[in-house]
């Protein structure tokens, strides 16, 4: 069972390292540039509008993560979101 859990982490965060290069090239370079082109454009303070990627990903982790930890039958999600 580790080794499954393991390999589902590992998996996941090899597939969303394909996926940031994919989503950045396509998606944010795309109909998602309203918010990524701060991040082109490096002079306007600490925070940028590119941010809000960061904060939709971590809650759809922690969404996966709390929804497979109170529901049995979903625990892979867990091991997905920490992925
Ligand atoms: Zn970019």
């Amino acid at each position: 069972m580790f080794w499954i859990k393991l390999g589902i982490v590992l998996g996941t965060f090899g597939f969303m390292e394909f996926m940031a290069w994919f989503a950045h090239k396509y998606i944010m370079h795309g109909f998602g540039w309203a918010w990524h082109k701060d991040h082109h454009n490096h002079h306007k303070g600490f925070f940028e509008k590119n941010d809000y990627y960061a904060v939709v990903f971590s809650v759809v982790a922690s969404s996966s993560i709390i929804y497979g930890n109170t529901n049995p039958e979903f625990w892979y999600l867990t091991y997905f979101g920490i992925g």
